[in-house]
């Protein structure tokens, strides 16, 4: 499992339904120029690259953006965590409001997925976050707190597990919480139980070169999960580069 202590912050880049092979080497052969000691680089390709992303990758972890909740047999389409484990896939994504959206997957999903990741030594990202009506009715801390006390299973630490706050309104928007809302929070997320105290937590939502800089700023924020902006090679690199 990766000693998520090693590292001072977290980017991980969602490519959501994109990629090719052309892209992805066009992508790697930048990418790889730059090395990124103290900072933790995850690429997440759509899985039929995820290979092919690690063989060229020379810095980066690989993760997935999603994994089954079964370990095996008769669910066809189905990736296990035990397969990523297998091909040395490192961290994935699980409970990204896309999934939940489309794929009506539920805290209980999530939170199955996230104890099959643990038990085979893959970091979960686990994403949480409120719709805009959420927000609007004051309800973001409420939201918060149900996901995490019904998404994040007893085994999780902050040795084993990272968690994504997401705002869904603020994913593939260009709009984003003001920093205080932000920091606010990631500073509810860390009170919920102590052991979320010490937590690896990434702000996600929007994030690009122009906000990337201060939101890495702020205290409680670990790093950011990208969207949009990381499949833009150059702009990528320049957050990482610029942010804390
Ligand atoms: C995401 O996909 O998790 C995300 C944050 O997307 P974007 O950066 O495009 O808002």
């Amino acid at each position: 499992m990766v000693e998520l202590s090693n590292f001072t912050s977290f980017f991980v880049a969602n490519w959501k339904l994109n990629g090719s092979f052309q892209f992805i080497s066009q992508y790697l052969e930048s990418l790889n120029k730059e090395k990124f000691t103290k900072k933790c680089v995850v690429l997440c390709p759509p899985s039929p690259y995820l290979n092919y992303v690690k063989d060229l990758s020379k810095h980066s972890f690989i993760g997935a953006q999603d994994c089954s909740c079964f370990e095996e047999g008769a669910y066809t389409g189905e990736i296990s965590t035990k397969i990523l484990s297998d091909i040395g896939i490192k961290f994935c994504i699980v409970g990204h409001s896309e999934r939940r959206k489309y794929f009506k997957e539920s805290n209980e999903a999530v939170k199955d997925k996230t104890l099959k990741l643990i038990e085979n030594r893959i970091i979960p990202i686990i994403c949480i976050g409120e719709t805009l009506e959420e927000k609007n009715s004051n309800r973001t801390n409420e939201i918060l707190n149900k996901q995490i006390n019904e998404s994040v299973p007893e085994s999780a630490n902050e040795h084993n597990s990272i968690i994504a706050y997401e705002p869904v309104w603020a994913i593939g928007t260009g709009k984003t919480p003001t920093l205080n809302e932000i920091e606010d929070s990631h500073k509810f997320i860390r009170k919920i139980n102590k052991k979320f105290l010490n937590f690896k937590i990434l702000y996600g939502g929007s994030v690009n070169i122009k906000n990337s800089k201060q939101i890495s700023d702020i205290k409680n924020v670990d790093g950011a999960l990208i969207g949009g902006a990381s499949l833009k090679i150059e702009e990528f690199i320049k957050i990482i580069i610029n942010s804390s």
